[in-house]
């Protein structure tokens, strides 16, 4: 496989994902000098907060606050979580570039986490969508399919039932349809097998992969998303946020981690990472009772690790 010039894009969830996921509340002034440095270190995506109720998450309450600072940085794509068309007006009305709304595979995870059927929500994600076609049409819409590789309430999730969500979602005009192993529960075969079965059956619109590190896997699972022709991932700074279900197991997959793993690759991230390995600090001071996990950090950076000169950049 030819990886020179190859480029992914590395969208980091941690003020979203990660920070909804512990106890501890984040001051906003750390928030900002958090989203300020991952800019500084190269990142070009970053998933900011969250448009939910505030007595449901209050660490996300400042999420406006946030959206209008992340938006100071100049080709920062500035993202954010809303889970219904009340979230969406609210985040139009802060000026994002790009939302993402959550969609579970599974009914039971469906109803636990925005208390609607998997249907209800597909209704919601339409009315989103036409909301969004007639008053700020240049927003992008980006859907992640949660729980799609099996779900702790329901267990098995059919693939057929998330190829079947995917299609009914491109056809409502979404821009991007991701696939989120919300769980920790994906394998790299399973992995290959849903992007390509999503691919085949959205196109241009199958998105980002979203996956956690739960159980280990998750750089063998964002490696075989990477072979499937996937360029996008998700990933949290420090793998933070881990699992209440899975005492001891890290959330999403460490941005640290899967940043090395790509440029040692030569394949292209934009992220500078000593740069990267620096912004821990922020989290370790603004956090102090909470794990910080990611391999590299801990090992160091080999001392044979350049950035490939063969390598295209633009
Ligand atoms: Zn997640």
């Amino acid at each position: 496989m030819n990886l020179v010039s190859k480029k992914v894009l590395i969208s980091e969830v941690g003020p979203r994902d990660g920070l909804q996921s512990i106890q501890s509340i984040m001051p906003t002034e750390f928030k900002k000098e958090w989203i300020a440095a991952l800019y500084k270190a190269g990142l070009q995506e970053i998933e900011v907060g969250s448009f939910v109720s505030s007595k449901l998450l209050p660490q996300l309450a400042d999420t406006s606050e946030i959206v209008k600072f992340a938006k100071t940085f100049e080709h920062l794509t500035v993202l954010a979580l809303v889970p219904n068309l009340k979230g969406a007006q609210a985040a139009f009305e802060s000026g994002v570039h790009k939302i993402t709304i959550p969609v579970s595979a599974s009914e039971a995870h469906s109803l636990a986490n925005v208390r609607k059927t998997t249907s209800e929500m597909l209704a919601e994600v339409n009315q989103i969508v036409l909301y969004r076609n007639q008053i700020a049409p240049r927003i992008q819409i980006e859907i992640g399919i949660s729980t799609a590789f099996g779900c702790t309430l329901q267990g098995v999730v059919l693939e057929d039932d998330v190829i079947r969500i995917a299609h009914s979602l491109a056809e409502m005009g979404v821009d991007e349809v991701g696939l989120s192993d919300t769980t920790g529960y994906a394998n790299p075969e399973q992995v290959k097998r849903l992007f390509r079965r999503l691919k085949a059956t959205i196109g241009e619109r199958s998105g980002a992969a979203h996956l956690h590190n739960t159980r280990g896997l998750g750089l063998a699972n964002c490696l075989a998303a990477f072979e499937e022709g996937v360029r996008a991932f998700d990933a949290s700074l420090g793998g933070l946020g881990g699992c209440p279900y899975a005492p001891g197991a890290s959330g999403n997959v460490v941005t640290e981690d899967l940043v090395f793993m790509f440029e040692a690759m030569g394949v292209d991230t934009g992220v500078n990472i000593e740069a990267l390995i620096e912004t821990r600090k922020i989290l370790q001071q603004a956090l102090p009772n909470e794990l910080v996990y990611g391999m590299l950090a801990e090992a160091g950076v080999p001392k044979n690790f350049r950035i490939p000169s063969d390598r295209v950049v633009e």
